[in-house]
């Protein structure tokens, strides 16, 4: 996923009470040739991340195909989770994978890498591309792609699902993350379910398909669900069913500059690495099959970039 929007209209509805908020969605478009819209749930305008989680698109259900171009990630880990159809990832280590549902792929940029994401045209799309801060260290230090095909599942009276990373309850993913979090697919019966959180966490409950009702609110497919640190199970009611997506993790404790596809913390690293993948530097590394074609960085804006704060 590259991320066009540079300069993000954030109009995102909080509604206040019981200490959980309702984080609105807004389209954006992924432009390209064959662009398509996405919902995005993250950054919010008053929230920049839950736990470490920092970026959050919905692409589809659609049949369309993607096509995003080589392009730079630094400071973060992508991680894509596909619902229904295929994505190739190609990348600067060399890697060339299609990802199904019920797979992982997880990159890790740390100081930079490149790589390249495209679907089927005519396959029904739907999935999730998310983003993990890194710490300062991790953001350091070398980049890194696994792709697990088999995930440790999670089951409890009226719930079964996948811990793609961290750990729900005692189920714990085997994918690399560098601080406490949780991201875990499930599918809640009729009648809805209590999941096992950590007080320490805060969480975030995406519906991808039904409906659910928590902390006395009407979850539905489109907003996310933001549930402050504090609690220890969670009451997750459902008439019909409904598959949802969990993410949670400790705050996190760094202020961060986040610009187009980069995570930093300060506007100089942001503006070094544009310029690097400008100049074609070997920091990020070539993504072989696309030619010379590439997504180009955009300009930055005529300030200095800031860090993004909670309110
Ligand atoms: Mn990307």
């Amino acid at each position: 996923m590259s991320n066009l929007e540079t300069t993000p209209v954030e109009r995102d509805i909080v509604r206040p009470g019981g200490g959980s908020r309702l984080l609105e969605a807004r389209d954006v478009p992924l432009g390209g040739v064959r662009g398509m819209t996405v919902r995005r749930t993250l950054p919010a305008r008053e929230l920049p991340l839950i736990g470490a989680w920092c970026f959050l698109d919905e692409m589809g259900p659609e049949p369309a195909g993607m096509t995003v171009l080589p392009h730079p990630h630094i400071g973060l880990q992508t991680v894509t989770w596909p619902l229904s159809g295929e994505i190739r990832h190609r990348d600067a280590l060399g890697s060339d994978v299609v990802l199904r549902p019920g797979e992982l792929n997880i990159m890790t940029s740390g100081r930079g890498i490149a790589h390249s994401e495209v679907t089927a045209p005519g396959v029904l799309l739907h999935g999730l591309q998310l983003w993990v801060a890194l710490p300062a260290e991790a953001a350091a230090d070398g980049s890194l792609f696994e792709q697990h095909r088999s995930l440790p599942v999670f089951t409890a009276p009226g719930v079964r699902g996948v811990v793609f990373v961290g750990e729900l309850g005692a189920v714990r993913s085997t994918a690399t993350v560098f601080s406490p979090l949780v991201g875990a697919e499930l599918t809640v019966a009729a009648g809805g379910t209590v999941l096992p959180l950590r007080a320490d966490f805060e969480y975030g409950v995406l519906v991808v398909d039904g409906a659910v009702e928590v902390d006395g609110r009407a979850v539905e497919p489109g907003p996310l669900l933001y549930l402050p640190p504090g609690l220890s199970a969670l009451d997750v009611s459902s008439r019909e069913g409904a598959q949802l997506v969990l993410l949670g993790g400790e705050p996190f404790p760094d202020e961060l500059v986040m610009w187009w596809n980069f995570v930093g913390r300060s506007h100089e690293e942001i503006v070094a690495a544009r310029d690097d993948w400008e100049a074609g530097d070997a920091r990020f590394g070539p993504v072989s099959g696309h030619g010379s074609a590439r997504i180009p960085a955009p300009p930055l804006p005529p300030l200095r970039l800031t860090p993004r704060r909670r309110r």
